[in-house]
């Protein structure tokens, strides 16, 4: 249902098995026909370290968010340790707007055991575990029958294809919580405990998955793996531009004619796939703003938006590429309604262990939704400011910056309309539901 039909601007790598109109996943005898394992059976013929480089080659980042390079993470994990190497895939997708790892999952469950596969080769790993959110239940379902399909026809299990690697893959159910998205909270969870995140260092690749040395990726990461093995890491490198290789899946949402799952190459021009892909914004209205990349990146007005959609040229304009979740806001949109939405979402994520995230994501959804209701004080607008500047950067992971990078944005380049949302009186009243504000 997320799928569209292919769009002639897509240059379609993941999603190149893809059948429209949707029809099922294809199935284990369908993807072997379609080269499916190919670029694994290369990867068998080469050794950990080659694997390793031509991953690094394709420059291919992490689709998760963070971005950080592929190879050079596998790169990192201590292969010498004499403890067993896991390989985990991270499918928690927990950032709002963004819906591609279950698309993923859904039409080609293969290329993501494939992409394990040859990523259990570099790191020398001999068991993997694919995270996934609870709420995926007809996504689980698919990946299970498809690994069992895989230890059917001997790619996984032991001495595999008649190498004599063993690899063995299986799901685990998340509980829905958007701290699992990240690393080390996912590895908590995954050993049956609390999803809190850890101190870092040490980074999984030393100490991970049952403190043994472990490789964390996105399930588009995974999926992108296959390809570079069968093609070389030169040609998809090629298809982004010089500093940022390959596809990416975009999750287009919002205010738009054509909402979808759509795969671009890196650095695609942001007005363009709203525009010619998208379908420009609905109803014939104009373009407010764009989050670019899931709810965690700041925002972007609509002079911003006639930029390659790259990690780099995204960092340039002050946002990120994130998870992919490129969300369009007409101009009607109320930016405070918007902002105390997001709020609510990370007041309600956020662990509570460190003050700052706590703390701040609560205030800041209780002083959003006053000011939402119309009972904002003058005072409210830098203080919300301050508030999200003083957690940037403060917070033990990452969410306290998830929180803080949006509204930074927002109250600075909408903040009139934060200021029309003054109370007509200076007076506090408290929001419906919340607790009485005192500042200090
Ligand atoms: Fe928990 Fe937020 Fe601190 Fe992360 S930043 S550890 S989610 S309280």
């Amino acid at each position: 249902m997320l799928l569209n039909q292919p769009h002639p601007l897509e240059t379609r790598v993941l999603t190149r098995r893809f059948e429209y109109p949707q029809k099922n996943p294809i199935w284990v005898d369908e993807f072997v026909a379609k080269q499916g394992y190919e670029g694994f059976r290369k990867a068998l013929g080469m050794s950990p370290d080659e694997i390793i480089e031509e991953v690094k080659k394709s420059s291919l980042r992490g689709r998760g968010g963070a971005g950080f390079p592929t190879g050079l993470k596998w790169s990192f994990v201590d292969r010498k340790s004499s403890k067993p190497k896991y390989v985990v895939v991270n499918g928690d997708e927990g950032e709002p707007g963004t819906c591609k790892d279950r698309v993923l999952i859904e039409h080609d469950p293969h290329r993501l055991i494939e992409g394990c596969l040859i990523c259990a080769r570099a790191i020398g790993a001999e068991r993997g575990w694919v995270y996934i959110r609870g709420e995926y239940r007809f996504h689980i379902d698919i990946l299970d029958k498809a690994i069992a399909e895989a230890y059917e026809r001997g790619y996984l299990g032991e001495n595999i294809l008649g190498s004599g690697m063993t690899f063995h893959l299986s799901t685990h159910t998340g509980a829905g919580s958007y701290e699992c998205g990240e690393e080390s909270a996912l590895l908590e969870s995954l050993e049956g405990k609390r999803g809190n995140p850890r101190l870092k260092p040490p980074f999984p690749a030393t100490v991970g998955a049952f403190q043994c040395p472990t490789t964390v990726n996105n399930v588009e990461t995974f999926c992108a793996v296959p390809d570079i093995l069968l093609n070389g890491g030169d040609w998809y490198h090629a298809l982004g531009t010089p500093k940022n290789g390959g596809t990416r899946m975009v999750c287009l949402s919002g205010h738009i004619n054509n909402p979808g799952v759509y795969e671009v190459p890196l650095g695609f021009n942001m007005k363009r796939l709203i525009e010619e892909i998208g379908g420009g914004v609905w109803k014939g209205r104009k373009l407010k703003a764009v989050i670019p990349g899931g709810s965690s990146s700041p925002i972007l007005t609509a002079d911003e938006v006639d930029i390659p959609a790259d990690y780099d040229s995204l960092a340039k304009a002050g946002s990120m590429l994130g998870s992919g979740a490129t969300m369009v806001c007409d101009e009607t949109t109320d930016m405070v309604k918007l902002l105390a939405r997001v709020m609510k979402f990370y007041a309600h994520e956020s662990c509570g262990w460190c003050i700052p995230c706590r703390e701040g994501t609560a205030w800041l959804a209780k002083i959003l939704a006053r000011m939402d209701e119309g009972a904002g004080m003058t005072r409210d607008i830098d203080m919300i400011d301050q508030l999200a500047t003083s957690m940037f950067g403060r917070t033990f992971c990452a969410l306290g910056d998830a929180a803080a990078m949006p509204t930074m944005s927002i109250v600075r380049k909408f903040r009139n309309e934060f200021e029309a949302k003054i109370g007509s009186t200076e007076v506090f009243v408290p929001a419906p539901g919340t607790q009485p504000l005192v500042v200090l």
